[in-house]
Protein backbone atom coordinates (compact mmCIF):
# COMPACT_ATOMS: atom_id res chain seq x y z
CA UNK A 1 0.00 0.00 0.00
CA UNK A 2 0.99 3.73 -0.58
CA UNK A 3 2.39 5.65 2.16
CA UNK A 4 -1.21 7.01 3.70
CA UNK A 5 -1.24 10.69 2.42
CA UNK A 6 -3.77 13.88 4.56
CA UNK A 7 -5.59 14.62 1.92
CA UNK A 8 -8.27 17.64 1.31
CA UNK A 9 -11.14 17.09 -1.15
CA UNK A 10 -13.31 20.74 -1.77
CA UNK A 11 -17.14 19.46 -2.70
CA UNK A 12 -19.35 16.67 -1.25
CA UNK A 13 -21.08 16.53 -4.99
CA UNK A 14 -21.06 12.84 -6.72
CA UNK A 15 -17.13 13.53 -7.52
CA UNK A 16 -15.95 14.66 -3.93
CA UNK A 17 -18.23 11.21 -2.70
CA UNK A 18 -16.43 9.04 -4.95
CA UNK A 19 -13.17 10.51 -4.58
CA UNK A 20 -13.29 10.55 -0.64
CA UNK A 21 -14.93 6.79 -0.60
CA UNK A 22 -11.83 5.81 -2.92
CA UNK A 23 -8.42 7.35 -1.45
CA UNK A 24 -9.98 6.34 2.35
CA UNK A 25 -10.20 2.84 0.58
CA UNK A 26 -6.37 3.02 -0.22
CA UNK A 27 -5.77 4.19 3.14
CA UNK A 28 -5.20 7.42 3.02
CA UNK A 29 -6.80 10.28 5.82
CA UNK A 30 -9.18 11.89 4.16
CA UNK A 31 -11.36 15.83 4.88
CA UNK A 32 -14.57 17.11 2.92
CA UNK A 33 -15.20 20.55 2.90
CA UNK A 34 -18.52 20.98 1.27
CA UNK A 35 -19.86 24.90 1.55
CA UNK A 36 -23.50 24.09 1.77
CA UNK A 37 -25.36 22.40 4.94
CA UNK A 38 -25.88 18.85 2.64
CA UNK A 39 -24.01 16.81 0.53
CA UNK A 40 -25.16 15.63 -3.44
CA UNK A 41 -24.00 19.53 -4.88
CA UNK A 42 -25.85 19.56 -8.12
CA UNK A 43 -28.45 17.33 -7.11
CA UNK A 44 -29.87 19.49 -4.34
CA UNK A 45 -33.13 20.96 -6.13
CA UNK A 46 -32.81 24.99 -4.87
CA UNK A 47 -36.26 26.19 -6.63
CA UNK A 48 -34.47 29.74 -6.29
CA UNK A 49 -33.28 32.10 -8.60
CA UNK A 50 -30.21 34.25 -8.90
CA UNK A 51 -31.12 37.93 -8.23
CA UNK A 52 -28.81 38.64 -11.30
CA UNK A 53 -30.37 36.26 -13.90
CA UNK A 54 -27.25 36.97 -15.99
CA UNK A 55 -24.16 36.45 -13.31
CA UNK A 56 -23.17 39.87 -13.82
CA UNK A 57 -23.25 41.45 -10.42
CA UNK A 58 -20.22 39.74 -8.69
CA UNK A 59 -22.19 40.46 -5.33
CA UNK A 60 -25.00 38.30 -6.41
CA UNK A 61 -25.99 35.51 -3.87
CA UNK A 62 -25.10 31.93 -5.85
CA UNK A 63 -27.44 29.53 -6.35
CA UNK A 64 -25.38 26.15 -6.89
CA UNK A 65 -27.83 23.72 -8.12
CA UNK A 66 -29.23 24.02 -12.14
CA UNK A 67 -31.85 21.56 -11.77
CA UNK A 68 -35.28 22.01 -12.66
CA UNK A 69 -37.97 20.96 -11.19
CA UNK A 70 -38.97 18.05 -13.60
CA UNK A 71 -35.44 17.14 -14.35
CA UNK A 72 -34.61 13.31 -15.29
CA UNK A 73 -31.67 12.27 -15.63
CA UNK A 74 -30.22 11.76 -19.71
CA UNK A 75 -28.37 8.02 -18.99
CA UNK A 76 -30.04 5.03 -17.92
CA UNK A 77 -30.12 4.28 -14.38
CA UNK A 78 -27.84 1.60 -15.04
CA UNK A 79 -24.89 4.38 -16.43
CA UNK A 80 -26.07 6.13 -13.70
CA UNK A 81 -24.58 3.88 -11.25
CA UNK A 82 -20.79 3.88 -9.58
CA UNK A 83 -18.96 0.38 -10.66
CA UNK A 84 -19.58 -1.26 -7.47
CA UNK A 85 -22.69 0.71 -5.88
CA UNK A 86 -26.49 -0.31 -7.23
CA UNK A 87 -28.64 2.81 -8.30
CA UNK A 88 -31.56 0.16 -6.56
CA UNK A 89 -30.93 1.32 -2.89
CA UNK A 90 -33.46 4.19 -2.51
CA UNK A 91 -36.70 3.74 -1.42
CA UNK A 92 -39.96 5.33 -1.63
CA UNK A 93 -38.67 6.78 -5.28
CA UNK A 94 -40.50 5.95 -9.04
CA UNK A 95 -37.46 3.60 -10.35
CA UNK A 96 -37.72 5.13 -13.74
CA UNK A 97 -35.06 3.98 -16.54
CA UNK A 98 -34.24 7.41 -16.57
CA UNK A 99 -34.52 8.42 -12.92
CA UNK A 100 -35.90 11.80 -10.97
CA UNK A 101 -33.30 14.02 -9.63
CA UNK A 102 -34.91 13.34 -6.29
CA UNK A 103 -33.49 9.99 -6.57
CA UNK A 104 -30.43 10.53 -7.65
CA UNK A 105 -29.85 12.59 -4.19
CA UNK A 106 -31.39 9.75 -2.26
CA UNK A 107 -29.06 7.18 -4.14
CA UNK A 108 -25.83 9.59 -3.49
CA UNK A 109 -27.05 10.07 0.27
CA UNK A 110 -27.25 6.07 0.69
CA UNK A 111 -23.74 5.54 -0.88
CA UNK A 112 -22.19 8.45 1.85
CA UNK A 113 -23.75 6.54 4.55
CA UNK A 114 -23.01 2.77 3.45
CA UNK A 115 -19.36 3.83 3.16
CA UNK A 116 -19.23 6.28 5.93
CA UNK A 117 -18.57 9.34 4.21
CA UNK A 118 -20.89 11.33 5.92
CA UNK A 119 -17.95 11.70 9.39
CA UNK A 120 -15.51 13.18 7.02
CA UNK A 121 -17.81 15.88 5.56
CA UNK A 122 -17.08 19.72 6.99
CA UNK A 123 -20.39 20.82 6.35
CA UNK A 124 -21.01 24.82 6.36
CA UNK A 125 -17.75 24.91 5.13
CA UNK A 126 -16.03 26.93 2.36
CA UNK A 127 -12.58 26.51 1.10
CA UNK A 128 -11.45 30.09 0.17
CA UNK A 129 -7.88 29.96 -1.18
CA UNK A 130 -5.40 26.67 -1.75
CA UNK A 131 -2.01 27.83 -1.73
CA UNK A 132 1.20 25.65 -1.64
CA UNK A 133 2.97 25.63 1.80
CA UNK A 134 6.11 27.39 1.55
CA UNK A 135 9.22 25.53 1.86
CA UNK A 136 6.63 22.77 2.75
CA UNK A 137 7.35 20.18 0.68
CA UNK A 138 4.93 19.49 -1.79
CA UNK A 139 2.23 20.33 0.53
CA UNK A 140 -0.99 22.68 0.88
CA UNK A 141 -2.22 24.96 2.80
CA UNK A 142 -5.91 25.37 2.65
CA UNK A 143 -8.11 28.42 4.13
CA UNK A 144 -11.35 27.11 5.14
CA UNK A 145 -14.48 29.44 6.51
CA UNK A 146 -17.72 28.59 8.76
CA UNK A 147 -19.30 30.73 10.51
CA UNK A 148 -17.28 33.79 9.79
CA UNK A 149 -14.79 31.89 11.52
CA UNK A 150 -11.11 31.23 9.11
CA UNK A 151 -8.97 28.65 9.47
CA UNK A 152 -5.83 27.67 7.79
CA UNK A 153 -5.01 23.56 7.50
CA UNK A 154 -1.84 21.84 5.75
CA UNK A 155 -2.79 19.08 3.46
CA UNK A 156 -0.23 16.56 1.08
CA UNK A 157 -3.12 16.95 -1.50
CA UNK A 158 -5.85 18.61 -2.28
CA UNK A 159 -8.51 16.85 -5.22
CA UNK A 160 -10.87 19.85 -6.11
CA UNK A 161 -14.29 18.70 -6.68
CA UNK A 162 -16.01 21.98 -6.54
CA UNK A 163 -18.54 20.98 -9.83
CA UNK A 164 -18.71 22.85 -13.48
CA UNK A 165 -21.84 24.33 -13.76
CA UNK A 166 -22.54 27.17 -11.36
CA UNK A 167 -20.98 30.07 -13.23
CA UNK A 168 -23.06 30.81 -16.67
CA UNK A 169 -21.20 31.79 -19.27
CA UNK A 170 -23.96 34.48 -20.79
CA UNK A 171 -21.99 37.27 -21.11
CA UNK A 172 -19.98 36.49 -24.23
CA UNK A 173 -23.67 35.87 -25.97
CA UNK A 174 -24.02 38.92 -28.54
CA UNK A 175 -27.89 38.43 -29.22
CA UNK A 176 -30.53 41.12 -28.94
CA UNK A 177 -33.45 39.00 -27.26
CA UNK A 178 -33.84 38.19 -23.73
CA UNK A 179 -31.45 35.83 -22.29
CA UNK A 180 -31.13 33.87 -19.14
CA UNK A 181 -28.90 30.88 -18.48
CA UNK A 182 -30.78 27.47 -17.83
CA UNK A 183 -29.09 27.81 -14.14
CA UNK A 184 -31.93 29.98 -13.68
CA UNK A 185 -34.77 28.23 -15.23
CA UNK A 186 -36.72 26.18 -12.78
CA UNK A 187 -40.27 25.59 -13.17
CA UNK A 188 -41.15 23.83 -16.57
CA UNK A 189 -42.38 26.20 -19.04
CA UNK A 190 -40.45 29.23 -17.84
CA UNK A 191 -39.35 30.88 -21.05
C1 LIG B 1 -28.86 20.38 -15.62
C2 LIG B 1 -27.86 19.26 -15.49
C3 LIG B 1 -28.26 17.93 -15.67
C4 LIG B 1 -27.34 16.88 -15.53
N1 LIG B 1 -27.78 15.59 -15.73
C5 LIG B 1 -26.91 14.57 -15.58
C6 LIG B 1 -27.34 13.21 -15.76
O1 LIG B 1 -28.49 12.97 -16.10
N2 LIG B 1 -26.45 12.22 -15.55
C7 LIG B 1 -25.16 12.47 -15.18
O2 LIG B 1 -24.40 11.53 -14.97
N3 LIG B 1 -24.72 13.75 -15.06
C8 LIG B 1 -25.54 14.79 -15.23
N4 LIG B 1 -25.10 16.08 -15.09
C9 LIG B 1 -23.69 16.28 -14.79
C10 LIG B 1 -23.46 16.57 -13.29
O3 LIG B 1 -22.62 17.68 -13.30
C11 LIG B 1 -22.86 15.37 -12.58
O4 LIG B 1 -23.82 14.34 -12.53
C12 LIG B 1 -22.47 15.60 -11.12
O5 LIG B 1 -23.54 16.09 -10.37
C13 LIG B 1 -21.30 16.53 -10.97
O6 LIG B 1 -20.85 16.35 -9.63
P1 LIG B 1 -19.68 17.21 -9.03
O7 LIG B 1 -19.41 16.60 -7.68
O8 LIG B 1 -18.57 17.31 -10.00
O9 LIG B 1 -20.25 18.69 -8.87
P2 LIG B 1 -21.47 19.23 -8.02
O10 LIG B 1 -22.58 18.26 -7.97
O11 LIG B 1 -21.75 20.58 -8.58
O12 LIG B 1 -20.88 19.37 -6.53
C14 LIG B 1 -19.91 20.32 -6.17
C15 LIG B 1 -19.97 20.53 -4.65
O13 LIG B 1 -18.89 21.36 -4.26
C16 LIG B 1 -19.34 22.28 -3.28
N5 LIG B 1 -18.42 23.44 -3.34
C17 LIG B 1 -18.20 24.27 -4.40
N6 LIG B 1 -17.26 25.17 -4.10
C18 LIG B 1 -16.87 24.90 -2.82
C19 LIG B 1 -15.92 25.49 -1.94
N7 LIG B 1 -15.16 26.54 -2.33
N8 LIG B 1 -15.77 24.97 -0.69
C20 LIG B 1 -16.52 23.91 -0.29
N9 LIG B 1 -17.44 23.32 -1.08
C21 LIG B 1 -17.61 23.80 -2.33
C22 LIG B 1 -20.76 22.62 -3.71
O14 LIG B 1 -21.53 23.14 -2.63
C23 LIG B 1 -21.25 21.22 -4.18
O15 LIG B 1 -21.83 20.50 -3.11
C24 LIG B 1 -25.99 17.14 -15.22
C25 LIG B 1 -25.58 18.49 -15.05
C26 LIG B 1 -26.50 19.53 -15.20
C27 LIG B 1 -26.03 20.95 -15.01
Amino acid sequence: MAESRKVAVIGAGASGLVTACELRREGHRVVVFEKSNQLGGLWVYNPRVETDLLSLDPNREIIHSSLYKSLRTNLLRQLMSFSDYSFDCAENVNRLNFPEHEEVLKVLNEFAKDFGINELIRFNTEVVRVAPVEFGGNRWVVESKSEELSSEEVFDSVVICNGHYTVDSTQSCKYSRRIFHHIDMKFDGMA
